[in-house]
């Protein structure tokens, strides 16, 4: 019988990010995947400067285009641009993105094999055969196996997008449609040879994202009908008591409800538990990996919650405060991974932060 000190369950940004470092450290580690690469992924793969500086290797031969500039509208009205020297935000597509990192893994020795079944009951399976491995990494997202074994309890949000022909106009930058899909926004985001229209929300605005994803598109010039590749997925967001491990089982990304629950992102989240994770199986101390999860994110998304509720309630006032001159250090800050939090902000940006908060708990009052 095969023998692994890691089985990692999953292969996209988490999985193999985290098979990655451990193989690289010198781990025996069997990757799995169900399905076959390359394989898409419904999402924007749009990677944050914040998501790039937690990779262990450039990711330079995937990347689309280079985003400087947010353009932030309301309601289809309203909008204002803001522009960094430094790159705000990598954009790539999922089929290109995950294959490159699963090869990465491969390439510092990972046992890579896709198209496979795992079972994970009283014995170990992939693919029918027995194999044994001192820890399990659940990588495998929001529809896998790997959390309800573990008892995670997660929520969801749902996202709809599909692809169009570039528009020129569209190149370098970043549009954000607020106001308009509850729990959530509108985005288009540029790639080589065509942008990405994309809606997420609440769960319960699932039956309305076609509406909201075809009101999008008009807004922009685009016929809806004409969108390529239009694909929908679950967003899973933790919920504050859920486990993120259980005996011998970590799990990292999606697997572990770790999507930011204002910007929808995910893959940060996914390369900064994967690492975690690396380094608690590399040590041999399993139990400091939740704790650890929690310090590093918990702070964020607590941010995150309270500034989405700001929004879903009183769009106006957030666009406002968002627009205001001071904010958008913070925010450029934030997503270039240069503040670890909004509550590491010094200064006199800390008053939008406060402005957004009062708001925040407002809504949720
Ligand atoms: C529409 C949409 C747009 C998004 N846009 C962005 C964005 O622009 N930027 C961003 O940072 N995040 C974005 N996200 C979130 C992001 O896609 C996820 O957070 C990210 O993919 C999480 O990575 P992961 O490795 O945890 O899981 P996944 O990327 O979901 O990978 C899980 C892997 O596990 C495999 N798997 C599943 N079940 C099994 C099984 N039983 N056995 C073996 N393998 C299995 C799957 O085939 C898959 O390859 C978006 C999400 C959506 C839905």
């Amino acid at each position: 019988m095969q023998r692994f000190d890691a089985l990692v369950v999953g292969a996209g940004p988490a999985g193999s990010t985290a098979a990655y470092r451990l193989a690289a450290a010198g781990a025996s580690v069997l990757l799995v995947d169900k399905a076959r690469f390359p394989r898409d992924k419904p999402c924007g793969g749009g990677l944050t400067t914040r998501a790039v500086r937690m990779l262990p290797f450039s990711v330079e031969p995937v990347v689309e285009d280079i985003v400087h500039t947010f353009e932030l509208r309301l309601g289809y009205g309203k909008s204002f641009e803001r522009t960094s020297e430094q790159p705000l935000c990598l954009m790539t597509q999922r089929r290109r993105l995950d294959h490159f990192l699963a090869r990465k893994a491969q390439e510092a020795g990972a046992d890579f094999r896709d198209g496979v079944r795992v079972e994970l009951g009283e014995e170990l399976r992939v693919d029918g055969e027995p194999v044994l491995a001192d820890v399990i990494v659940g990588a495998d997202g929001a529809n896998g196996i790997t959390s309800r074994v573990a008892g995670a309890e997660l929520g969801y949000g749902v996202a709809l997008e599909g692809n169009a022909p570039l528009d020129r106009r569209y190149r370098g930058k970043l549009v954000l449609e607020l106001g308009v899909v509850p729990g959530g926004y509108g985005w288009v985001f540029p790639k080589g040879d065509h942008a990405n229209f994309g809606v997420g929300g609440w769960e319960s605005e699932g039956p309305r994202l076609r509406e909201h994803l075809r009101r999008l598109c008009e807004q922009h010039g685009v016929d809806a009908a004409e969108l390529t590749d239009l694909r929908g997925y679950r967003l899973p967001f933790r919920r504050a008591s859920s486990t993120v491990a259980s005996t011998k089982l970590l799990l990292v990304g999606d697997a572990a409800g770790l999507v930011d629950p204002l910007s929808g992102d995910g893959m940060y989240e996914a390369f900064v538990s994967a690492k975690l994770a690396a380094e608690a199986v590399l040590s041999g101390d399993l139990d400091a990996y939740a704790q650890r999860v929690l310090a590093e994110l918990g702070p964020l998304h607590a941010a995150s919650w309270t500034a989405k509720y700001a929004l879903d309630r009183f769009p106006r006032l957030t666009f406002a405060i968002a627009r205001a001159p001071l904010a958008w250090s913070v925010i450029a800050r934030l997503v270039r991974g240069e503040l670890k939090d909004p509550s590491a902000a010094r200064g006199l940006s800390r008053a939008p932060l406060r402005a957004l908060d009062a708001l925040g708990r407002l809504a949720a009052a």
